[in-house]
């Protein structure tokens, strides 16, 4: 298939990009850049030994949209594109909303009136809402704790009513727990700008000497160790998991089908700052400070659907995930270079 990656140059759409082009599909690109660096591009076509043509557009523009359908010949698309800081949602609801929710009007409209109607959705697990059964499987409700969540549970929604409106669409939803590692060779990777506000690259900046020390964001959670726990997945994995789900999704009875995608173990900041340490062979300094308003003990996948559906499974242990991330932020200490 020719698939239309949207925020093929972020961190996830990046590995989705090298996963798909090893499994035989071709691959288009669209990313406005907004937070990603351009420089991604030409190590993506180093690793595949492959052109990959790239859209610098914004999906929000709705006639560059409907003039990157025109123009090229897409069979399937896989949507990443969207804004995803939790806080600062928070701070700009509007900008979330309005971002995420008219990039995937505009998308689905040209889609439609292109006659692609195979699609691939980046969900998150954070739609188990703030008291979720464990371990999470797809049936629970779904909520949200700030507007990035709430895109999410938007989105799956209005999939899911236009999925139903026309028997030939065919879309997913991949529900990601904590995506975390890098492609093997340590060249393409996670790099947030400003302060990372995830765990693990985080600990990477500690280790590498960027940042002094981690704050531990509490340690007396209802937890094997009292810090929270949550699914980290590697990013490999997960980028596997969306193309079984692309290969699968055509051929599926249901218009809308929604898959986990998380390893099922739950790791606590403290086994993350230990599998750290021995994949970096670096101590991790680090501080207990208080619980961070909105986190959750836990949150791990029964992703016994995904398992049976996609025959797809995790394979990467903690210790891989720790030896990936290292390897990316010890050969790219500053994250990517600008040009
Ligand atoms: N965490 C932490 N210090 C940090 C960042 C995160 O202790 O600087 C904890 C956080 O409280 C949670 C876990 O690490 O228990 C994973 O947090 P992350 O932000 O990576 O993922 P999410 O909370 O979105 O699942």
């Amino acid at each position: 298939m020719r698939v239309l990656v949207s925020g093929g140059a972020g961190y996830i759409g990046s590995h989705t990009v090298i996963r798909l082009v090893e499994a035989g599909h071709d691959v288009v690109v669209v990313d406005d850049f907004s937070n990603a660096k351009p420089t991604v591009v030409g190590r993506l076509e180093a690793l595949t030994g492959r052109p990959i043509p790239v859209h610098a557009i914004d999906l929000t523009d709705t006639d560059k949209t409907e003039h990157l359908f025109a123009h090229e010949q897409i069979d399937a698309v896989i949507h990443f594109a969207g804004f995803k800081a939790v806080g600062e949602s928070v701070a700009k609801p509007l900008a979330y909303y309005q971002n995420n929710l008219d990039s995937t009007f505009s998308l689905l409209r040209a889609m439609d009136r292109h006659d692609v109607r195979t699609l691939v959705f980046s969900s998150s697990a954070t739609v188990y809402g703030a008291e979720p059964e464990l371990p999470m499987t797809e049936d629970l409700p779904t909520s949200a704790t700030n507007p990035y969540g709430w895109t999410k549970v938007m989105i799956e929604q209005i999939l899911s009513d236009v999925a139903a409106s026309d028997d030939r669409w065919r879309i997913a939803a991949l529900r990601y727990f904590n995506p975390v590692g890098a492609h093997a060779s340590g060249d393409i990777g996670e790099d947030p700008s400003g302060i990372p506000n995830n765990l693990m690259p985080f600990v990477a900046q500690v280790a590498v000497g960027r940042r002094e020390q981690l704050s531990v964001f509490g340690d007396d959670y209802d937890t094997v160790d009292g810090t929270g726990v949550r699914d980290y997945i590697h990013v490999d994995d997960l980028a596997a998991g969306h193309v079984a789900a692309l290969d699968t999704v055509g051929s599926r009875a249901e218009p809308m089908s929604v898959w986990n995608l998380g390893t099922g173990q739950g790791v606590s900041v403290l086994q993350v700052i230990k599998a750290f340490e021995r994949a970096s062979g670096r101590p991790i300094p680090y501080e207990i400070a208080p619980r961070r308003a909105g986190d959750i003990a836990a949150s791990y996948a029964d992703p016994a659907r995904a398992n049976a559906d996609l025959g797809w499974r995790a394979t990467k242990t903690i210790d891989d995930m720790c030896a990936d991330t290292w390897r990316w932020q010890s050969k790219n200490p500053n994250g990517y270079p600008d040009a």
